[in-house]
């Protein structure tokens, strides 16, 4: 696995691998990486011939209050993992090769940027765009593969894909679970062992509005209230939302039905964590 820290010369490999005729598949990522990063990984192996990771903590998708300083960094391990995957190239820029002096230039998807946890990180979503778009034009992808993990975001690069005409597909790839249930993030190592026994009412509450859902209701209003009395029954646990959304547009809706996007994010500690389910 080669690894490299400047765009032009990651674009010099992927352009050579395209000339070559080979489908080039990239899984943009944070690092610390756990399962569900490797199912990305694993994903753009089946899918691609050529596979580029990236692994930058991107600044602009932090607000001031968030854990931007102190987010996981296992650069090492990560380096690994991804070798051991089979994975081509590994792009970790710095934050100046990113955003070099002087950049003012952002992606706002607009309307859509400010639901779910874009309305509870104001601007979170524009630096997910922005990155996104110029990893994009760095490594000039075939394919990119995205976590249903964060539902939002799959809904907000699928939208500036469209909107921009960016010649890539987008692959979304299911949600990787601990056995308890408890949705694989970068962010679970934060957690006490008491809060990471908290932290299941997130997926307990998701996978009470999907049975009852698969028992005939179809009342929003009444799925909602399910969840939040799941959330009741572990106070110490905040919950920021629960919104039950249309996949793509983010739009809540009053009635569901196959497809509809159940989202929860919550305190668990100090620690913010989110989960969803898509109704079938
Ligand atoms: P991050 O490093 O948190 O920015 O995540 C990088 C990619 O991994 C994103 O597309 C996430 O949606 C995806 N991802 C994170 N956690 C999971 C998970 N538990 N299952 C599947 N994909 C995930």
């Amino acid at each position: 696995m080669k690894l490299q820290s400047r765009a032009v010369e990651t674009r010099s490999e992927t352009r050579a691998a395209k000339l070559q005729g080979k489908r080039v598949g990239f899984v943009p990522t944070m690092g610390a990486l756990h399962d569900g990063h490797i199912s990305l990984v694993r994903a753009a192996k089946a899918q691609s011939d050529f596979v580029l990771a990236s692994i930058f903590v991107n600044p602009t998708q932090f607000g001031p209050n968030e854990d931007l300083a102190k987010y996981p960094r296992t650069f090492e391990a990560d380096r690994k993992k991804l070798e051991a995957e089979g994975v081509d190239l590994l792009f970790a820029p710095s934050v100046e090769e990113m955003y070099p002096d002087g950049a003012v230039t952002f992606v706002p998807v607009e309307g859509i940027s400010d639901r779910l946890d874009g309305r509870s990180r104001p601007g979170h979503f524009r630096g997910v765009a922005t990155v996104v778009a110029k990893l994009c034009h760095i490594a000039e992808p075939d394919v990119a593969f995205f976590g249903q993990k964060d539902a939002a975001q799959v809904a907000i690069i699928k939208r500036m894909v469209r909107d921009l005409m960016f010649p890539v597909e987008i692959v979304v790839v299911p949600i990787v679970r601990e056995p308890d249930g408890l949705a694989l993030s970068s962010r679970n190592a934060y957690l006490s062992p008491a809060e990471r026994k908290q932290a299941t009412v997130l997926s307990r509450a998701l996978r009470e509005v999907h049975a009852q859902y698969r028992s005939g209701e179809r009342s929003a209003a009444r799925l909602i209230e399910a969840a939040r009395q799941v959330f009741a029954s572990e106070p110490s646990v905040r919950l920021d939302y629960v919104e039950i959304v249309d996949r793509d547009t983010l739009e809540s809706v009053s009635q569901v039905k196959a497809g509809t996007l159940v989202a929860v994010a919550a305190f668990v500690g100090s620690t913010r964590l989110i989960d969803n389910v898509v109704l079938t």
